[in-house]
């Protein structure tokens, strides 16, 4: 395959590695203001950290392979290659229509330069013509692995049982070392070795070495490719920057043929990688339902029966390692959008172009000093680091700290963008159809970040204090105007702002709190639904960020108007917890946390936990006492007439705005036509309700930028397309590789690399051994047939309770089961055990004792009746269907087996005239509450009240139990006491799909129903 790749020199490595043609020289050191780089191309040292085995890389293994001779050849012809193979090229039958191609090419980069309005020629960073021929060596160097691979040596038992070995030491995260010795224990303990022979003596014996040295050329992992170390010094700080790159050429075709990627996986409309998007989607989905996806395909799609579209997704966060916090690693990772978001979930789905070294990693400036002096010393101590054109360039020293990451960035996306500008031909295996010379067309949809490290892509200050003249990296919207509701500025776009670069108007950059840095990202190729470029395409996390942030901002302001270190603060918060801790033991399971011991004013609490701190506030609102405490307080805000009830409007909406805001699937109407006044309502609304007087006010970003929801929604589908929390998993992946290097700090992120590529080797290992061969994608991979999921029968558990009169006629009851950890005997309510032994006394004719248990399963679910589990009571609600008389929430005191009495026994207890065998719960019976305000669709909590057989002093003195047959159950629930009410009053929490029905109600209601005021 090497040698292929002297004969396609359309990506060699001198244009892979920064080195582009000398006459763009000038040109391109002016765009990159102050970036010097140099040439230093070192191959990372595999050897590096297994020095102890070392041995086996560098000399004699036996590996047979098709390659060796052409690897010389390859290092023979490296120099000279490039030229003369340009013309190669063109003669490749391979590319078909290859010259009108290029030609629409052209026009392509025309429609771009239209669209970055005002700047027809000033802007144009992007690369020369010549660049823009699609690529075909990765599909030639995939032919050619492929043919090679009847070359390959078998796959022995040996290297089976490596493999095998390798993987179970990783998911012990067990040191590198450790494979020699299981090795030697493992010849030992069959016998093979002799006491003090090495093991590598043995010939069954694989080193590690030699087992990753055969994967990789088994899977197509050709070393030159991958952890390929380049060295810049940084144009700001003038240190030495290792950074670590894969090319991203050989990432891409990993990723297109992973043998893991089903059908499933792939998002084509229609199940067709030709078809263009719908004109007439009436939805908001997956990324390619936005704006972005169908207004690119329109601009770049000329030839729609041979090209396809291929949006590219960028990710960058940096993983902090755990223990060796100081060693953290940012990897540029990219995914491609013609998978489906949950594809894209999962961490095979995504490859590593390069790693941002962290600050601690730059060599410090000191030494570049140290050069500078031209002391005798200096060139002699750096002559491994520092190479020949330096002097020229030391004019373009940059003032701009910024521009330091920009210069990193800038190398790892050199590879990547020469990628995407051409384009390139593919194999596409899919639905077992193999579309040959798909000439795959790529973009980058969106860069994946949280808010700070998007600040950093687009340039825009990282500060939010009010000195900053604009806080919004989207739009033009003056810092004074940020808490407007109805702001309205224009967008920042990149011909804008490059030219302001281009003509160094700090001051105007400033005014736009815009770096005066060059923009690594301008180069990439993004989508053309607007001339924002980047400055438009790091979509906020919704879920995370912005509206937790707004969350948490909520929170403060409610306690704020409570009075900070108040009484009444302090009240409030009790009762939240307390509710917090009733709305977490329930039948529902899928609840956000409510729990929270400390309190919910206080604490720095995870993003997630916002949703339950505003439930539980949101109890509290609702309840009698917290309505009472916050009205009845003199001198509080609470005082004035209808604020209580904005609150509770204020919460519930934002509680049904993140519901909604979670779907996979949105209405188009809602989001292009409704969603805009329904933000600035809801801004309008933490306005006049919250009043928030802290720091800025509500002069905020994630406050200004609700208002740009909106667009991200509408060109890049969903907010879950983008939120980071999902994207977690590929962190996992690099933490664990983090572990298993040996921290050190040079090298830290080639070490990491290295791993990560391990792994990935050992999992087309695994592949293999499954049948799926990395070099058989062209034909289809077959996947076993997923075993259907055994349905749970309904059944019941837990401890077991057992009612009886004792000698002397008292009612008594036992645990049945062995008293645990769990379940202990405690206090139960009489009435329940005279309720369990009426029931015996009729059921006795044909069954033995019947035992009360205290948990029953059914369909996944669990409802739990105990009155102790885990020290305290735990007595879930479900909704029973009570035939005629409709569904009502029943709260279960325990089950019972009655199966084994007779159809037609004519027994008629807990308010059935005839029961029949079966499985019952015992429950109390509740009523929606009839009060003066009968309107039901007004609260996500409704309140309920239980049916009671005597109520005396306020006191339930009799309860009303019921049997209800499990078989009617239809839904968990969410039910807690009303605090402060009437002793039977609960209140019903409405389930999560209502929550976001309720959203969908509030968009579609009209305008005139939600008027603002204007606000001083
Ligand atoms: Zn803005």
């Amino acid at each position: 395959m090497q040698s292929r790749k002297a004969c396609h020199p359309v990506v060699s490595s001198r244009n892979l590695f920064g080195l582009s043609d000398d006459g763009d020289k000038e040109g391109r050191k002016k765009r990159m203001r102050g970036m010097i780089e140099y040439t230093t191309i070192l191959h990372a040292n595999y050897n590096d950290d297994d020095a102890e085995i070392g041995a086996n890389y560098s000399g004699d293994d036996e590996i047979v392979c098709a390659f060796s001779d052409d690897e010389v050849a390859n290092e023979e012809a490296s120099d000279c290659g490039t030229d003369s193979d340009d013309e190669e090229l063109y003669e490749n039958p391979n590319i078909t229509g290859n010259d009108s191609d290029s030609g629409s090419d052209e026009d392509e980069e025309i429609v771009e330069d239209d669209e970055s309005i005002n700047s027809i020629d000033e802007d144009r960073v992007d690369c020369d013509d010549n660049e823009e021929v699609p690529i075909d060596d990765l599909l030639e160097n995939f032919k050619e692995y492929e043919a090679n691979s009847a070359y390959f040596e078998t796959f022995e038992k040996k290297h089976r049982v490596a493999v095998e070995l390798c993987r179970l030491l990783r998911k012990t995260k067990a040191s590198l070392g450790t494979y020699d010795l299981m090795m030697q224990w493992h010849f030992w303990a069959t016998g093979k070795l002799r006491a003090g022979q090495p093991v590598s003596t043995h010939p069954d014996y694989v080193s590690r070495g030699k087992l990753f040295k055969m994967l990789r050329r088994r899977y197509n992992y050709d070393q030159e490719k991958w952890t390929i170390v380049k060295e810049i010094t940084l144009p700001f700080s003038r240190a030495r920057a290792r950074i670590v790159l894969n090319d991203a050429q050989a990432a891409m075709q990993s990723l297109l043929t992973d043998p893991r990627i089903r059908d499933e996986d792939y998002l084509f409309f229609d199940n067709d990688p030709f078809c263009p998007p719908p004109d007439d989607l009436d939805y908001i989905g997956d990324l390619n339902t936005g704006r972005s996806y169908k207004e690119t395909y329109k601009a770049l799609i000329k030839n729609p029966s041979k090209e396809v579209l291929l949006p590219i997704v960028l990710y960058a966060d940096g993983a902090v390692t755990g223990q060796f916090s100081a060693l953290s690693v940012t990897a540029v990772q990219f995914t491609l959008g013609i998978f489906t978001r949950v594809a894209r979930d999962k961490e095979h789905m995504w490859r590593t172009l390069g790693y941002i070294p962290s600050y601690s990693k730059v060599v410090s400036r000191g030494k570049g000093f140290f050069k500078q002096t031209g002391h005798a010393d200096a060139p002699m101590a750096y002559q491994n680091t520092y190479l020949e054109n330096e002097g020229d360039v030391l004019e373009d020293v940059t003032q701009v700290p910024a521009q330091d990451l920009h210069a990193m960035l800038d190398v790892i996306l050199k590879g990547f963008i020469e990628l995407q500008n051409g384009g390139f031909y593919w194999d596409l295996q899919y639905n077992g159809i193999l579309y040959k010379n798909v000439k795959f067309v790529p973009f980058v949809i969106f860069f994946k970040a949280d808010t700070e490290e998007a600040e950093k892509l687009c340039g825009s200050y990282n500060t939010h204090t009010d000195k900053v003249s604009q806080l919004c990296r989207y739009c033009e919207c003056p810092t004074r105007e940020s808490d407007n509701h109805l702001a309205d500025f224009r967008l920042k776009t990149k011909g804008r702002i490059q030219r302001l670069v281009d003509r160094g108007d700090e001051a105007k950059l400033k005014e736009l709190s815009q770096q005066y840095i060059e923009n690594a990202l301008y180069k990439v190729r993004m989508g053309q639904h607007s001339d924002q470029h980047i400055h438009g395409s790091c979509p906020m996390e919704m879920l995370h960020a912005i509206l937790l942030g707004i969350f948490g901002y909520v929170r403060d302001m409610f306690f704020e108007q409570c009075g900070p270190n108040s009484q009444l603060a302090e009240e409030m918060n009790s009762l939240a917890t307390e509710a917090g801790m009733r709305l977490a033991r329930q039948s529902e399971r899928d609840m956000p946390k409510t729990k929270f011991a400390g309190g919910i004013t206080r604490g720095k609490l995870q993003a997630k936990e916002h949703t339950g701190i505003l439930l539980c506030i949101l109890a509290v609102l609702c309840s009698t006492s917290g309505g009472k405490l916050l009205r009845d307080r003199k001198k509080n805000n609470f005082a004035e007439v209808g604020l209580l009830e904005d609150w509770i409007r204020l919460v519930e909406t934002l509680l049904e705005w993140e519901e909604w805001l979670k779907l996979p699937i949105m209405e188009r109407n809602h989001v292009q036509y409704r969603l805009k006044y329904k933000h600035q309502y809801l801004m309008y609304l933490i306005r006049i309700v919250g009043k928030r007087k802290a720091g800025m006010g509500l002069k905020l970003v994630k406050f200004h930028s609700i208002l740009h929801m909106r667009h991200d929604i509408l060109n890049f589908g969903v907010p879950m397309e983008y939120d980071t929390g999902s994207n977690e998993s590929g962190h996992k992946k690099t933490k664990r590789a983090a572990k298993l290097t040996q921290k050190r700090e040079e090298t830290f992120d080639e070490q990491v690399d290295i791993r990560l590529q391990e792994e990935h080797l050992l999992e087309m290992a695994k592949e293999e051994m499954n049948g799926r061969e990395l070099w058989n994608y062209r034909f289809g991979h077959e996947f076993p047939e997923e075993a259907i999921p055994v349905v749970e029968q309904p059944c019941l558990g837990g401890a077991k309770y057992q009612a009886y009169k004792d000698v002397n006629g008292n009612n008594r009851i036992r645990l049945l089961s062995r008293p645990n950890k769990k379940e202990r005997p405690g206090k139960i309510e009489s009435q329940l055990v005279e309720f369990l032994i009426g029931l015996n006394e009729k059921v006795s004719e044909y069954m033995g004792s019947v035992t009360l248990r205290t948990l029953h399963k059914r369909g996944g679910l669990k409802f739990r009746a105990s009155p102790c589990f885990m020290k305290e009571i735990w007595r879930d609600w479900v909704m029973v269907n009570w035939g005629e008389h409709g569904e009502e929430a029943c709260k279960i005191y325990g089950f019972v087996d009655l199966t084994q009495i007779p159809q037609n026994c004519s027994i008629n207890y807990g308010g059935i005239p005839e029961l029949g065998p079966g499985i019952y719960a015992i429950v109390e019976n509740s009523y929606k509450y009839v009060g003066e305000d009968n309107d039901e669709n007004h609260h996500l909590f409704i309140p309920i009240q239980k049916e009671v057989h005597e109520m005396r002093d306020n006191m339930v003195s009799k309860m009303q139990f019921y049997l209800a047959d499990v078989e009617a159950f239809t839904s968990p629930l969410v039910v807690i006491p009303d605090m402060g009410g009437n002793a039977n009053d609960y209140f019903l929490l409405r389930s999560r799909q209502e929550w976001s029905d309720r959203f969908i109600k509030y968009l579609e209601a009209p305008i005139r129903e939600f008027p603002m005021e204007v606000i001083d």
